[in-house]
């Protein structure tokens, strides 16, 4: 029955590397979690004979789109808009949109195919969805940033709503582009459809604890991992990399927690606190001022700033959040982390590390905790706006954040028992991966070949 699984596993893969040329972020996605779901075909062939593994890697629909927009000098600007709809098995296409130069169509199908099973992990119905644009946020003024949103909408409109695709942020798209984006796409409906868009301000529909959901819930994830060990946050010392939304509200909680945080980063370089980093500054920084955090030096001299994005990984610590992006852990800096004594990771970015950086992690003793069971607490409250939403009331911070806590120890329980059941006990890549699996690939079944 394995060896079967396992040819079958293969003959997909092989065919996914044959329609996918030069997909490189997708691919390596797509490995991660077909190795992962072995052990669940060899044990339950209805889902080879339903042909699933073909129809889940197969997004639903792939819209790519021009968006044109003229800059505060009069010139013309065409960037290229994207939104994939991967699945929609257990609910509306769910996911972020990304505003970053590197994207393009294997990033947002890389991001697109976890989401489908990073949403059903947070035991919410919700499908996996994804999108973006290649466009630069950085160092474009306000007018500039809205009227990008503005025509990115124009055509994006088309083709979401309440119950059919319901987007958020993601790097590059916090609470300003989401109400940009969201008063066009209201201007162009001509009615007040809360449950779009999630993300959005507490003001009009945003459900509160939404902007501290991923980095709190990596923080929960992780104590959980912790707990397992007898070990916890309080008195560790942390590494987080990024200084954006994750970041920023993972150090908070890890910070209330009682560790002390002593790095962060953004794509520039990073910075090194041994007083442990002072957030105000960081907050007003990235969230008020949207400047680099070199500039954190200057008010706080006795730290130290370092260029470069991946020398982070080289600081000491007990515990590292990987916060920013992709692939931002390879094999060297894994073996670096291990071999400064670290013993958890937790991905609050969506796959943070390297095929062979994980490899090296769970060969390790090092706990680690992969982004789409560990970063799920932001979708997982943005389902939680969508109910608020949908029966128009406003749930206060207490009631959503414990209920944060709830999904994200439920979600490291069913991972935990996911792995265990098949035979890798404390695997939670394989763990998350089984059980995100397992709820979408049944609800497609019995959905019949659609
Ligand atoms: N972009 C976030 C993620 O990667 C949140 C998506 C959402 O809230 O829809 O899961």
């Amino acid at each position: 029955r394995m060896l079967e699984a396992k040819k079958y596993v293969d003959r997909v893969y092989e065919s996914v590397v044959q329609r996918n040329p030069n997909e490189y972020e997708f691919l390596q996605a797509v490995k991660e979690i077909f190795l992962s779901l072995t052990p669940v075909f060899a044990r339950n062939p209805k889902y080879i004979e339903a042909g699933i593994l073909e129809m889940i890697v197969e997004p639903e629909r792939l819209i790519s789109f021009r968006v044109p927009w003229v800059d505060d000098n009069g010139k013309v600007r065409v960037n290229r808009g994207y939104r994939v709809q991967y699945n929609s098995a257990i609910g509306p296409y769910k996911g972020g949109l990304r505003f970053h130069p590197s994207v393009n169509q294997s990033i947002v199908k890389f991001l697109g195919f976890e989401q489908i099973f990073k949403n059903a992990l947070t035991g919410q119905s919700i499908g996996g969805g994804k999108g973006g644009s290649d466009f630069d946020p950085k160092g474009k003024s306000d007018m500039e940033i809205m009227r990008f949103c503005q025509s990115f909408m124009t055509e994006l409109t088309k083709y979401i709503g309440a119950d059919v695709d319901v987007p958020a942020g993601d790097i590059g798209v916090g609470a300003r582009e989401i109400g940009y984006m969201f008063g066009q796409y209201k201007r162009l409906r001509g009615n007040f459809e809360a449950g779009v868009f999630t993300g959005k301000g507490v003001g009009y529909g945003g459900s509160l604890g939404r902007t501290e959901a991923t980095g709190y819930g990596t923080v929960y994830f992780v104590e959980e991992m912790l707990k397992d060990r007898g070990l916890s946050f309080a008195g560790s010392t942390v590494v987080v990399s990024g200084s954006g939304n994750v970041s920023i509200y993972a150090i908070e909680k890890a910070q209330e927690y009682g560790a002390k945080v002593v790095a962060c980063s953004d794509s520039n370089g990073y910075i090194y606190d041994d007083k442990g980093i002072c957030l105000d500054t960081v907050k007003r920084l990235k969230e008020v001022e949207r400047r680099r955090i070199s500039e954190y030096v200057k008010e706080h001299p006795h730290a130290q700033y370092v260029e470069g994005s991946t020398g982070i990984w080289t600081i000491p610590c007990d515990i590292a959040l990987p916060c920013a992006t992709q692939n931002e852990i390879d094999e060297n800096s894994a073996k670096t982390l291990i071999a400064n004594g670290v013993k958890a990771i937790g991905e609050g970015a969506n796959m943070p590390s390297t095929l062979d950086a994980i490899d090296i992690f769970l060969e390790s003793e090092v706990l680690f905790g992969p982004g789409k069971a560990a970063n799920a607490g932001g979708v997982a409250v943005s389902a939680l706006e969508m109910a608020q939403n949908s029966s128009r009331v406003q749930w206060s911070f207490e009631k959503v954040d414990s209920k944060l806590k709830k999904i994200m120890t439920e979600i490291y329980r069913d991972s935990i028992k996911a792995a265990d059941d098949y035979g890798h006990p404390g695997n939670l890549v394989i763990g998350s991966n089984i059980a995100g699996f397992k709820k979408v690939a049944d609800a497609m079944i019995i959905q019949g070949v659609i």
